[in-house]
């Protein structure tokens, strides 16, 4: 343990700051990783700011947080950037902060629209929507595709969180969000406008939220090649593999600053 503990603090040494992805780096699937905890309890004592940076759509950044807690790891809510955050972040910039929107989510993404202050609008009333915003949930039907993609065509800003066509569950892979943008894309004619990874908007708001100087030195450490490493790289910041989880990297030319094998090594 001692050896690789003062490894990470080295490692700490030459960032002013981290990005830490969740799933597949300090849980798989809310079950804790071993050792995870201690070895962000080390960065905190080594003084190094740091956000965990989520795709996941379907739990709120205060959810994120108390599972964290759950897991001994201490987090509020300033502590989680996710995919739907930098989403809103996105739609406020383009609509201003009370504008109207077309939304397809689970019903906590829509709680979150409309705590974020958006003016939720109901798929009769789509021609009123600034903005559409797309992300997966387990009831989309041909009334959701209609009303996203009529707005979609008529001219509002229209985004999401990813493009993953798939997730993974225990009977093989189900639809995700990404295949129910390429129905409302198709239906509309429209491009979406993606703000989580690999893209590069979650990457900004993960640095912003670190409150580091101009030129500061970020590393993105997750567990997927192309959607953590190589989107990390693209937005400027250097990326750190946790390598095990290597079926969900496909062939790429990305290759990470840092491998370190898994955070479970860390105390072992
Ligand atoms: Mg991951």
């Amino acid at each position: 343990m001692p050896q690789l503990y003062c490894w990470l603090v080295a490692l700490a040494d030459s960032y002013d700051g981290f990005l830490i992805d969740l799933d597949g780096v300090v849980w798989l699937g809310h079950e804790p990783i071993e050792g995870a905890a201690k070895a962000i309890a080390a960065l905190a004592a080594a003084g190094k700011p740091f956000v965990f940076v989520t795709n996941s759509p379907r739990v709120t950044p205060a959810e994120q947080a108390r599972i964290l807690r759950e897991q001994g790891i201490e987090a509020d809510e300033d502590r989680v950037v996710t995919a739907g955050d930098t989403l809103l972040e996105l739609t406020r910039k383009e609509i201003g902060e009370a504008g109207k929107v077309y939304a397809i989510g689970t019903s906590g993404f829509l709680e979150q629209v409309e705590g974020a202050g958006f003016q939720l609008l109901p798929a009769e009333r789509w021609q009123e929507a600034e903005a559409v915003l797309v992300t997966g949930h387990p009831r989309f039907d041909y009334d959701e595709l209609k009303a996203a993609s009529m707005a979609a065509r008529a001219g509002a800003f229209l985004a999401t969180i990813g493009r993953d066509p798939t997730m993974p569950m225990p009977d093989g892979l189900w639809p995700g969000t990404g295949s129910i943008v390429a129905a409302v894309e198709a239906a509309s004619g429209r491009t979406a406008v993606v703000a989580g990874k690999p893209e590069r908007p979650i990457f900004d708001l993960g640095v912003r939220r670190l409150g580091l100087p101009e030129g500061a030195r970020v590393a993105m450490i997750g567990d997927r090649l192309d959607t953590d490493v190589g989107g990390a790289q693209k937005a400027g910041l250097e990326g750190i593999l946790v390598a095990g989880n290597e079926s969900h990297n496909p062939e790429t030319q990305v290759t990470p600053n840092h491998n370190i094998s898994s955070l479970l090594d860390l105390t072992d």
